[in-house]
């Protein structure tokens, strides 16, 4: 049954084991398997030890129909996949001779003649298929038994990679016969993971329950949730349509919170709704140092909508460049609602815009006080009307400079889309 198919992973190499070297082969491996529409059971790090790797080799074929090893095909002694597999499935080896003299070229090309140790790459286990290596020696190997797919890989990634998209993604298309993942990625903001999943639980619990069964996945960001919905299917069409009126669901649910349905950032969004009504925006920022307007503008064409921004840091800034009144500094404190809405005004007054968006607060993780402690961000936002908040955010100053950033765009989009017709 294809539905029924998994895929276990093991990438072998002691030097993945230590802090010098990252496994980077198995999600490259993980990602065609998943676009094919298999799922991954588990992976796993093993050294270049014959034991570690027989007991991995065994649970995962004990588990899995599939298998995917990477690393190990070298010619040195401490090369051990080959071996390893051969001897658990019981099977002689054989030297290819297609192989070897394949090799002998790549060396005579360069001039070299080739080492004896080579030879070894030349082994192929009895049935197994030999997948060509166009970018170094070793070639790649596939086998299958009765109940197992098991393909073995070279380590280096530009020789893995072009294998796993090529030889080894076509005859997994053939196992798992026209299986395809469909996905979807909703974005949350104002929430947070376990307030999201109050919401959305009740909802998503009843699409395991009927075909075509949908997979949810919270993930929770820096004030921000993403929710993953997977289905798998051999028809692009019943998947599209059940995710359609999965994300339909989920709209409903989540009101304003919803920030986009098909993945696209809530800078984007913010983005296409000022395009949307011809407006444009100016940023007065203090401790966020410009991040808001950073992140607005690493979206192309914000050129069309983001108009300027000034980094107001000191109080002699906020004076000057935003006419927020000395008094009202002195009187409330450079962190303070009344502050957070003089800065938005300011700078829509001067830049002539439709929106000004202040912020002001205390990043840490000194300056901060008992009525306002580290965390405590000002965020308004002028357009004509005046909205202004003040939040207290965890975490130290990148976290609250991350968050403050966030929420200024958010609480722009809550107002955009309050405000359309
Ligand atoms: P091997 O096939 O075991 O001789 O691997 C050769 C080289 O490929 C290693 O020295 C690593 O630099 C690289 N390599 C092996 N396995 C991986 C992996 N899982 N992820 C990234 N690089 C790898
Ligand atoms: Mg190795």
């Amino acid at each position: 049954m294809a539905d029924s198919l998994t895929a276990a992973i093991i990438a072998v190499g002691s030097e993945l084991l230590t802090p010098h070297k990252t496994d980077t082969n198995s999600l490259v491996i993980s990602e065609v398997l998943n676009d094919l529409g298999i799922a991954v059971g588990f992976k796993s790090v093993v050294g270049d030890s014959r034991d570690e790797l027989t007991a991995h080799l065994s649970h995962a074929m004990a588990r899995h129909t599939i298998v995917i090893l990477c690393g190990g095909l070298g010619p040195t002694d401490d090369d051990l996949t080959r071996d390893v597999v051969a001897e658990l499935l019981r099977l002689p080896m054989d030297e290819d001779p297609g192989i070897v003299a394949a090799m002998q070229k790549r060396f005579a090309a360069r001039g070299w003649k080739m080492p004896e140790v080579n030879r070894r790459q030349a082994q192929v286990p009895r049935g197994a298929a030999v997948l060509e290596n166009p970018h170094g020696t070793a070639p790649g190997l596939w086998l299958e038994t009765g109940h197992h797919q098991l393909a073995l890989l070279p380590g280096p990634p530009r020789e893995m990679k072009p294998m796993m998209d090529g030889a080894v993604r076509q005859r997994l298309a053939a196992v798992a016969g026209g299986v395809r993942l469909h996905r979807r990625l909703v974005r949350v903001a104002g929430k947070g993971e376990s307030a999201v999943e109050e919401i959305v639980q009740p909802i998503y619990s009843q699409w395991v329950q009927r075909p075509p069964r949908i997979e949810t996945t919270i993930l929770a960001g820096l004030g921000q949730v993403e929710l993953h919905l997977v289905t798998q299917s051999v028809d692009a069409a019943v998947a599209n349509a059940a995710l359609d009126r999965a994300v339909a669901q989920l709209a409903d649910a989540l009101g304003h919170d919803l920030v986009s349905i098909d993945g696209t950032v809530l800078e984007a969004v913010v983005g296409g709704l000022l395009r949307q009504r011809g407006w444009w925006v100016a940023f007065a920022e203090s401790c966020t140092g410009g991040l808001a307007t950073s992140r607005m503008t690493d979206i192309a064409g914000s050129s069309e909508y983001v108009e300027r921004s000034i980094v107001a840091y000191s109080n002699r800034a906020k004076i000057e460049l935003l006419d927020v009144p000395e008094s009202l500094i002195r009187e409330h404190g450079a962190v303070s609602e009344a502050v957070a809405a003089a800065m938005a005004a300011g700078i829509r007054r001067r830049a002539q815009v439709n929106a000004g968006i202040g912020i002001t607060g205390i990043a840490g993780p000194g300056g901060g006080s008992e009525r306002k402690p580290v965390g405590t961000v000002c965020i308004a936002v002028d357009a004509g009307e005046s909205s202004v908040r003040t939040f207290t955010f965890p975490g130290g100053r990148d976290m609250v400079k991350h968050l403050a950033a966030t929420w200024a765009i958010d609480m722009l989009r809550r107002w955009l889309i309050k405000s359309l017709p």
